[in-house]
């Protein structure tokens, strides 16, 4: 059976370890014993690779294979035709790495996604904390065999059936490879379908936009507030607020979630989404001048109008962060994108504006996968900062 193969090849493990869950997966398949695992797959192109992590003395769900499968297909579903939907083409069928039955490669978007099964050296008590993806990380690179490249780790930690439950998720760059993030294995898994919402019902219960959510970190993403349009009212971003914070706030739950124009924007760019190795990730050298606000044709908030120079690199899209001070938190801060013009110019409309002092955050996105407003951080971390205060109506800079 094409899952169990693939799983199989998931838990090349220390020996003793290895037997445990060929053991536990033989219950359910009639995978023949002495079929030798094949290897992970060594791939150029980065790619976003699933962990499977058991404290040791945890037995993987017999059903693991199809649990990660749904998850793959629904995420790839989520982030690539959210691409699609605010124009961007991805470079790939699928975000993850992906194999036929036979063990090989695909990269038509199809077969079962590739999990490295790995079993923690410790018991459940010592794996409650998001450092736990470092030994996942370095386990499976080792085990496997992977080199340090610009893969995105996803470790999902299974500490048995609900409510038991990892749960603090987090997600974030890495300088030694691609990115990172860790979330919990739910094993409800198999039951998701691409058509359920990510924020009610299973989603909801299952914390699956906060599984995505910990994902986009390890993309670059910084949290990005739902806007009032153009989507429907209650329709969260995959960057926001998690559901128990977005029904605090707005008062209502949510049920819907989607990828915002400018997470898209970043996304587009990153080495995973084109199919393409990562490069150096060396940072172009930024400049960004005569930065003004000033009123929108239509009335409605404001504008910031400015010229970026970048050196080594041509800037593609300007993306804003509004950060008002009226602001519930940073989960909701609303985020924009306008395209660079060849001559460096751009106009960013902040068209829903609140009405209070704040800070504006801005960056860019470069061909080569880069984001940077200042040169010297990735992503929101290197955003040139411009406080702004509001009075009588207007919206101004403050010197
Ligand atoms: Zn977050």
């Amino acid at each position: 059976m094409t899952p169990v193969r693939s799983a199989v090849a998931g838990v090349r493990l220390k020996r003793t370890v290895c037997l445990v869950i060929v053991a536990t997966l033989a219950v359910g398949s009639a995978a023949p014993a002495a079929d030798p695992p094949p290897k992970a797959q060594r791939l150029d192109a980065a790619k976003v690779r699933i962990v499977l992590f058991c404290p040791n003395g945890v037995r993987p769900p017999v059903d693991y294979q199809s649990g990660l499968d749904r998850l793959a297909d629904y995420t790839d579903a989520f982030i690539l035709s959210g691409l699609k939907r605010w124009g961007h083409e991805p470079g790939v069928k699928s975000l993850f790495v992906r194999v036929d039955e036979n063990g090989r490669p695909t990269d038509d978007g199809t077969g079962s996604v590739e999990v490295l099964g790995v079993i923690g050296e410790h018991g459940v008590d010592r794996y409650t904390k998001p450092d736990t993806h470092k030994e996942a990380v370095a386990s499976a690179m080792r085990h496997f065999d992977l080199p340090a490249k610009g893969d995105l780790w996803w470790v999902l930690v299974y500490h048995g059936d609900p409510p038991t439950r990892f749960s603090d998720f987090r997600g974030g760059n890495s300088p030694q490879f691609g990115g990172w993030s860790i979330a919990n294995y739910d094993s409800r898994l198999p039951r998701l379908r691409k058509t359920m919402p990510i924020c009610a019902g299973l989603g909801d219960e299952m914390a699956l936009k906060g599984m995505v959510h910990e994902l986009g970190h390890a993309f670059g993403l910084p949290h990005i507030g739902p806007k009032a349009a153009p989507r429907r009212r209650h329709d969260n971003t995959l960057m926001g607020p998690n559901n128990f914070n977005y029904k605090r706030v707005a008062g209502r739950a949510v049920q819907n979630g989607h990828l915002s124009e400018a997470s898209a924007a970043m996304l587009a760019v990153h080495p995973v989404v084109r199919g393409v190795p990562l490069s150096e990730w060396n940072l172009p050298t930024v400049k960004v001048a005569d930065l003004a606000l000033r009123p929108t044709a239509t009335g409605n908030g404001f504008a910031l109008a400015g010229t970026v120079r970048a050196v080594g690199a041509k800037p593609i899209n300007a993306v804003l962060g509004d950060h008002p001070d009226s602001l519930p938190g940073e989960y909701w801060a609303k985020h924009y994108v306008a395209p660079v013009g060849d001559d460096g110019r751009f106009e960013l409309p902040v068209t829903e504006a609140a009405e209070s002092d704040g800070e504006l955050r801005l960056w860019f996105t470069f061909p080569g996968g880069e984001t940077t407003g200042n040169g010297r951080w990735r992503g929101a971390n290197g955003a040139v900062k411009i406080p702004y205060r509001y009075a009588d109506g207007r919206w101004t800079k403050a010197e």
